[in-house]
């Protein structure tokens, strides 16, 4: 393997350096090219971002074969997430239609928190109990129950499962709404997209190629490209509707440092390679660790992994922290799992470590 020693190399969490497997970052930590792009453009950095904003949208559009004017940046995916959501309770309010945010639950949570700042009823639709796979047809027809507009926060892969929903399913649902003129708009959110080996996964990228209107696929750099800090995230769509999305992003939304970060890592092939190969090397040594103990897991196809654990809730939780290990919170109603980032080989090596000690005491 090509990856640094430090990456393999077994962690020792303590109390000052705890190991942070809670938020899906990407401990491999940034490349040294975007570190350098950085220290580069701070002699610049007095200047307002556009030129190197301008840049960095260029390099996503040519990355998926789209234009510039397909592409609108946030602040971290999370801003993209915010303005399409405004975008679309702003256009179904002017002409006087009801609106809705329709969701997987569990899911990443800040869509229904911005739904819930403009005063739109959430509707949750709990994921399907022997699988914990994505409800669609129950999605669907709480789509046509509604009277009015839908918008529909797909997360694909879903946090906190790390699996995904088949293109059969999801991608079949957006062409079939777009053909029918259906009410329904669909946020596709893909912050773990790059880490999918699943053929029966399609991104949704390829329906924003054919032209269709009726979604917007956000993407992000804080998961394989490693920038979370740097905050950079960016939305997918036909051009008037990157337009709509646009209007409701702050101007000037991009640091400079993010923008050249972004730009040097997207073009850093060798460790965007090295930075996959990791977090595949982490599923395995935690996998082999669960099936050795045979624990229950899920086909993770992200950067974590969700897992079975026992006591009561948050005992688990409780016990990681006591070594120093933090990991994902309770996602219910399914508080008998929990998620798993995958940090670094090394970083894995130490939780199956505490992980086996926990399973002897019976929380695992
Ligand atoms: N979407 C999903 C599914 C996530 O899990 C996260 C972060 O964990 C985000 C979006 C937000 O990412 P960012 O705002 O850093 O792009």
């Amino acid at each position: 393997s090509a990856l640094p020693a430090s990456a393999l190399k077994e962690f020792v969490p303590s109390a000052e350096k705890p190991l942070l497997l809670n938020f899906n970052e990407n401990s491999l930590g940034m490349a040294a090219s975007a570190k350098e792009a950085v220290a580069k453009s701070m002699g610049e950095a007095f200047r307002y971002p556009d030129a190197v904003r301008s840049g960095v949208i260029a390099d996503i559009a040519k990355h998926f074969g789209l234009a510039s004017e397909n592409v609108s940046l946030g602040n971290g995916s999370s801003e993209v997430i915010q303005a399409v959501i405004e975008a679309q309770v702003h256009k179904a309010q002017k002409v006087g239609e009801k609106v809705q945010l329709l969701e997987p639950v569990p899911t990443f949570g800040v869509a229904a928190a911005y739904a819930e700042a403009l005063g739109i009823p959430v509707k949750d639709v709990v994921l399907k109990k022997d699988t914990l796979s994505i409800d669609v047809a129950a999605l669907k027809a709480a789509a046509a129950a509604f009277d009015g507009v839908s918008i529909v926060y797909f997360c694909n892969p879903n946090n906190p499962t790390g699996i995904i929903t088949p293109a059969t399913e999801i991608n079949a649902w957006i062409e079939e709404a777009a053909r029918t003129n259906a009410p329904v708009f669909f946020l596709m959110d893909e912050a773990y997209a790059e880490f999918v080996s699943d053929p029966a996964f399609v991104s949704a990228v390829e329906l924003v190629k054919k032209g269709l209107k009726n979604l917007v696929v956000s993407r992000t750099f804080s998961k394989l490209y490693a920038l979370a800090g740097l905050r950079l995230g960016y939305g997918l769509a036909e051009k008037s509707v990157a337009a709509d999305v646009n209007n409701f992003e702050s101007i000037d939304n991009t640091n400079v440092a993010a923008a050249v970060a972004a730009s040097a890592t997207l073009r850093d092939e060798n460790y965007l390679k090295l930075s996959l190969e990791a977090v595949n090397l982490s599923r395995k040594v935690v996998v082999e660790a669960f099936e050795e103990l045979g624990i229950a897991y899920l086909p993770s196809q992200a950067n974590f992994i969700f897992h079975k654990v026992k006591g009561a809730e948050g005992e688990y939780t409780k016990a990681m922290a006591a070594e120093h290990v933090m990991v994902g919170r309770p996602f219910p109603p399914f508080v008998e799992w929990n998620r798993l980032t995958l940090g670094t080989p090394g970083e894995m090596k130490a939780f199956v470590k505490v992980l086996k000690k926990l399973h002897k005491q019976g929380l695992a």
